[in-house]
């Protein structure tokens, strides 16, 4: 076939099709699908990728392929598939979706990273070994001997064998060194044994059923496993059952680089086959990494969202754990869900697509209960340690009873209790800073981010207001900028905050904190972990950083400081992120012998979702919110599509506004319904403002026409110019 289907290395929307070009006789054997080529465009030269080859170039006369851009590289044809996939569901151009999927490192149309290599020494097949002289030079011969090869820093540094002898030894001819590539790993592989148990009854039921699933059934499988019921382990077995019959495996966690303990584990059951993709990794450890997935050298990919990429040649299962997280979904540029990415790939290669959730999302559950996933179920902890106790602590009631600290007087009780027996204790809240609100009693003046309009967080420790969505930061003064006066007012506690009422009330506890603010060197987050880990800490504070699927045996009381907080955000799943929190914080102690404990304290105790998550039942729960879900006709039983505008403040008028809305009130059908333009939640940034306009309906397919339709109409009565960036989000999980 002589023509070949270039998609063109721009982002454009009126590129974003395949060109065809024809390719010259002499590069007919390399090009192949994948290729990444360069080619003639209007009076220009541009590079593309070949998506696809034809007999029929069409009407036109299409031009010549001009050169192979990188020969060694050829993207893999199934992610071609997938990103097409991805391309129409998200509506993102493909080209950014093919960008989006190989890594740094990589590079798409650039140079690729060349391997890391190190000299090693061996011996040379004619040396003698019984003509050696000198102890230094017989020692290295004989070692070589036995194990054939090593690398000169492990010669030197580990075995302390000496340089000059060396250095001699090669000079003579007896040595032979040589430049051998090594891999990049990008985790340190902690030493230690594993532990070797019996599986728990309901590992074994699980592991049957999946194993003996029929092979007309490729439904994706939902493991709704209470937390602590061991699903890891479930996860290890399938990847066995993988390996063994050579094919490979992708692991996804939410947040790879906050969860070290999977890495150790994954290593330990599977030594030397494991990588890690995730975005904290250097440019070539990615590289590394991705080759290494491509040969085949790697059996299991374990990483975050973009793992889901990984190029493996043949792959048997990806497995998504905590499959509710956030952090699956993409909100920039290219935007995508991994569940969604993982599917097709499951579906498109017969691999086996499993999730994992205490609590799993609303939509996942739902396609469980209609049977588009299948559902399995683990209710019990290993071991059979009950699930924790929780306490609800009404803290109005606190108050009245003139109690005005952050912590409850039986969270106190309980913090004491643990310290006197030597246990840890978990503290939640999920607000950086030390006071996420700071204004004055005199004239009511608020410090708000200039860049944002939001309120700008008091940090005690730096004595400085900053804004978490943008970084702004200025030095907090000693009176109010509008009145002078210098009656300043503090509100909502965050976790710098409560570290020091913390100290407080606990002079002689070891104190450990861990959020954002203070894990942003690399390292951070490992010390604290560790000392968390070791048991030398006593209280840890911290933000939803801690959630991420924690395991410490002496981790037995955790305290929800304030449950309520996500609740009132102004978005239709802030009580499912409410619920998952409190489980999986909850989750996070008596894992191991010993129930644990949980004190959450509320100001709306009896909120149903306070109620059925300090229950830990998400049962009861999923009943009431898919119940207020249909009747608003909220996701899992609509789509969402978000369309955003990002405009010059004030550019927009009411009329505007009003236009916009009509535009897409005339192309929908009966059953979208169009919301908006309202403005965003973050309005403001520097220069520029957003509104959002929002589409609810069941059909996603239809509704993806009405945004093209509705934009087309905007075009057309000039609203749209080249002053205003519009964004379109299907199924949406942040806030805008
Ligand atoms: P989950 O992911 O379901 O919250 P984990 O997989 O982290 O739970 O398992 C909880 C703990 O139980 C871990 O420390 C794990 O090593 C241990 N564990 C898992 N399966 C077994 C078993 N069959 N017997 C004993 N301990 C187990
Ligand atoms: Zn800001």
């Amino acid at each position: 076939m002589p023509y070949a289907e270039v998609l063109i290395n721009r982002k454009v929307a009126a590129l974003d099709r395949p060109f065809t070009y024809e390719i010259p006789p002499e590069l007919f054997d390399e090009i192949q699908i994948g290729s990444t080529v360069s080619v003639p465009f209007g009076n220009t030269t541009v590079k593309g990728i070949v998506i696809g080859m034809t007999d029929d170039p069409g009407e036109i006369t299409p031009k010549y392929i001009d050169d192979i851009v990188n020969e060694t590289f050829l993207f893999p044809k199934d992610l071609l598939e997938l990103a097409e996939y991805l391309g129409e569901y998200y509506m993102n151009p493909k080209i950014s979706m093919l960008h989006a999927m190989i890594p740094r490192g990589v590079n798409l149309f650039g140079k690729a990273l060349k391997p890391k290599t190190e000299p090693y020494v061996s011996l040379a097949p004619w040396t003698e070994t019984s003509n050696l002289r000198g102890e230094r030079q017989k020692e290295i011969a004989a070692y070589l001997d036995s194990y054939g090869e090593i690398s000169l820093h492990e010669a030197v540094h580990e075995k302390g064998f000496s340089v000059s002898a060396l250095r001699t030894l090669v000079k003579k001819g007896v040595l032979l060194k040589e430049e051998r590539p090594v891999r990049r790993y990008g985790f340190e592989i902690h030493s230690g044994v594993e532990h070797d148990f019996q599986l728990t009854e309901e590992q074994r039921r699980i592991l049957h059923t999946i194993r003996s699933r029929g092979h007309d059934d490729t439904r994706p499988i939902l493991l709704h496993g209470v937390t602590g019921s061991g699903k890891t382990e479930i996860y290890l077995r399938l990847v066995t059952d993988v390996i063994s019959q050579g094919k490979q495996a992708i692991v996804l966690m939410p947040e790879i680089a906050l969860t070290p303990q999977f890495v150790t584990i994954f290593e330990r059951r599977f030594p030397g086959k494991v990588v890690l993709m995730h975005s904290r990794l250097s440019a070539g450890e990615r590289r590394d990494a991705w080759y290494a997935a491509r040969s085949g050298e790697a059996a299991v990919i374990l990483g975050a969202r973009s793992a889901v990429f990984a190029p493996v040649n043949c792959l048997g299962i990806i497995i998504m754990d905590e499959e509710h997280e956030d952090s699956y979904y993409q909100g920039n540029a290219p935007r995508f869900h991994a569940r969604e990415a993982a599917a097709k790939r499951c579906e498109m290669t017969e691999a086996l697509f499993l999730m994992g959730s205490a609590t799993p999302s609303l939509e996942s559950y739902h396609k469980g209960l209609i049977g588009e996933y299948q559902l399995l179920t683990m209710e019990r902890r290993v071991n059979d340690v009950p699930l924790p106790t929780v306490k609800v602590v009404d803290m109005r009631e606190e108050l009245k009873s003139g109690w005005t600290e952050v912590i409850s007087r039986q969270l106190i009780e309980e913090m004491n209790k643990n310290l006197i027996q030597k246990q840890q204790t978990l503290l939640f809240l999920n607000r950086l800073g030390s006071h996420t609100f700071v204004s004055c009693r005199d004239c009511g003046f608020v410090h708000t981010c200039p860049n944002c309009g939001i309120s700008l967080v008091y940090y005690e420790s730096r004595n400085s207001l900053r804004c978490n969505h943008c970084d702004h930061e200025v030095k907090m003064e000693d009176t109010c900028p509008q009145c002078n006066g210098r009656r300043i007012r503090y509100f909502g506690l965050g976790t710098e905050g409560l570290e020091k009422v913390v100290k407080k009330f606990f002079p002689n506890a070891v104190v450990d904190r861990l959020d954002s603010d203070n894990t942003k060197h690399k390292g951070d987050f490992d010390r604290i972990y560790e000392r968390m880990k070791s048991g030398a800490t006593d209280i840890l504070i911290g933000t939803k950083m801690i959630t991420k699927g924690w395991d410490f045996p002496n981790l037995t009381l955790t305290g929800i400081i304030a449950a309520d907080l996500t609740l009132n955000f102004p978005d239709f799943r802030s009580s499912e992120r409410t619920f998952q929190t409190i489980t999986q914080v909850a989750g996070r102690c008596g894992r191991c012998s010993e129930q644990g404990r949980v004190i959450l304290q509320t100001y709306r105790p009896n909120d149903p979702v306070i109620l059925s998550g300090s229950r830990q039942d998400y049962g009861a729960y999923y009943e009431w919110e898919s119940q207020k879900r249909a009747g608003y006709e909220y996701p899992p039983f609509t789509h969402e599509v978000k369309i955003i505008f990002t405009t010059p403040r004030g550019y927009l008028f009411q009329n505007d506004l009003d236009q916009i809305h009509r535009c897409f009130e005339d192309v929908v059908n009966s059953e979208t319904e169009v919301l908006g333009p309202s403005p965003a939640i973050y309005r403001y940034h520097k220069e520029t403002e957003k509104w959002v306009v929002t589409l609810i309906g069941p059909k996603l397919f239809d509704m993806r026409n009405e945004i093209k339709e509705g934009l087309c109409c905007l075009k057309g009565e000039n609203i749209l110019d080249k002053n205003i960036i519009v964004q379109v989000e299907i199924d949406p999980l942040d806030i805008v």
